[in-house]
């Protein structure tokens, strides 16, 4: 089949992931003609993206789409337990404090996202699959203003399309950040994560992030009587093993965490499905250049213990769309795009790298500063709220440099009982 492909349009998006298509959906509001394509003619099913942060939901909920995702069984959560591997509280984070009114966590799949995103689309916005951005065209200035892209199918030939804005929503590898010339500082972190789909098990309504000797085990629930499991792994663990090497693994990971044991039969029949993920940081040079903006993971990817990467994406479509709604031109607005999320972007890789170290370190001086930085703030109340605060991303005010040695027991924080001043209370007193 032959794809037909407009040859000039306001918006291009290459990637129909959650970036590409929150901002495609943003900026389609907006009344822009905006064209998403994708390389993939069918999405692949991964096990990621599936915590949905209170500002992702606020997010949802202003465009229009949160009922449809409730719709498809996403899992409400009020809380995130760090636990021992016997499954005793260690620190606990209750997102139902929170100010406002989105004080829990969604629960999705991200297929199911990817779709509520896509339906009721404006009507100026087209999604393509099965057409793949191969590079960037430029203007006699050097301007992004288009893409070169290749069909999958057949008789598909090499197309360019003109365009005022070129979005790269195109995942980690970004073809379109790399033929842009937007440089990357990535960092593998040094172990693996092995996801699990569990099936038939009811698990409490938390994200129960359990401390062990192997690291973080991370168990929360799922739509259809379903839990996702990730465990922490070496990065040779599963190299080598053959399904027959499956079920000793799986006796010592429910030696190691015996929280997890009720889950056992159910754990041992989702070995053969499971997804091994390395684990990135990654942060762009820059989020913009002329004609060009970078959303979602082209830009930024953290560790997913702080379940941040789908919060960051939505919130950098609703940014981009908000500056170049304004009167300015094109290339000002994508400089006020990058203004407005670059300290953001970087307070939430802080944040997430920070809460990663904590429960992913196996040793030494990481390990056993991250055990008191947990006892410190799980006896600050103080602290507590305003890391949920800072997680959901609705009432967001970094720690400062006292809060962390707070955190390290190196000062008494006088104030650890006083309910700090939310967003809210702010506004309210204007
Ligand atoms: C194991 C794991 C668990 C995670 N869990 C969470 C979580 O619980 N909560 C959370 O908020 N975040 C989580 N994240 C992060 C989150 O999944 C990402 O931040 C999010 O998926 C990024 O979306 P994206 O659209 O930028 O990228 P993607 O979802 O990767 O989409 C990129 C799209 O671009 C397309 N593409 C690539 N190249 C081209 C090309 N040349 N032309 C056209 N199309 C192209 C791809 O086919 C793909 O559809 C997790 C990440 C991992 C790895």
């Amino acid at each position: 089949m032959t794809t037909t492909i407009p040859d000039s349009v306001d918006v291009v998006v290459s990637g129909a992931g959650a970036a590409g298509l929150a901002a495609a959906r943003a900026l389609g509001a907006t009344g822009r003609t905006v064209l998403v394509l994708d390389r993939q003619r069918t999405p692949t099913p991964v096990a990621k993206g599936e915590i949905l942060q209170p500002e992702s939901v606020r997010i949802l909920d202003e465009w229009g789409v949160l009922e449809a995702l409730r719709a498809t069984g996403a899992r409400p959560v009020e809380r995130l337990a760090i636990r021992d591997p016997h499954g005793e509280p260690l620190l606990s984070i209750d997102y139902g404090q929170l100010p406002g009114p989105y004080r829990q966590v969604l629960c999705a799949e991200y297929a199911d996202l990817r779709n509520v995103l896509a339906g009721g689309m404006p009507g100026t916005v087209e999604i393509l699959r099965g057409v793949r951005v191969t590079g960037a065209l430029r203007d006699g200035a050097g301007r992004v203003s288009g893409v070169h892209t290749v069909g999958d199918g057949a008789g598909a030939g090499g197309t360019e399309i003109r365009a005022g804005l070129v979005v790269a929503a195109d995942g980690m590898s970004s073809p379109l950040r790399k033929a842009a010339g937007v440089g990357v500082d990535r960092q593998e972190y040094p172990h693996r994560l092995l996801a699990l789909d569990v099936e038939g098990v009811d698990v409490a309504a938390e994200l129960a992030a359990y401390r062990t000797a192997r690291g973080l085990c991370l168990v929360y629930p799922l739509p259809g009587n379903r839990c996702r499991l990730y465990v922490q792994v070496r990065p040779d663990e599963f190299r080598a093993s053959g399904m027959a090497d499956l079920n000793p693994w799986c006796d010592a990971l429910l030696a190691d965490v015996p929280a997890i044991a009720p889950l056992g039969s159910a754990v041992r029949a989702s070995l053969r499905r499971r997804q091994l993920f390395a684990v990135y940081r990654l942060r762009a040079d820059r989020l913009s250049a002329p004609g060009l903006a970078l959303v979602g993971e082209s830009a930024h990817a953290v560790h997913p213990m702080a379940a941040q990467g789908v919060n960051s994406s939505l919130r950098d479509a609703e940014t981009l769309a908000g500056a170049v709604t304004s009167e300015s031109t094109v290339d000002n607005s994508l400089e006020a795009y990058e203004a407005d999320r670059r300290p953001r972007l970087d307070h939430i890789a802080t944040v997430s790298h920070n809460a990663a170290r904590m429960i992913t370190a196996l040793s030494g001086a990481p390990k056993l500063l991250g055990a008191r930085m947990m006892r410190r703030t799980a006896a600050n109340p103080r602290l507590l709220r305003q890391t949920a605060g800072n997680l959901s991303g609705t009432d967001v005010r970094p720690l400062t440099l006292v809060d962390r040695l707070y955190q390290l027991g190196l000062l008494v924080d006088r104030h650890a009982n006083t309910p700090p001043v939310t967003a809210t209370d702010r506004s309210e007193a204007r």
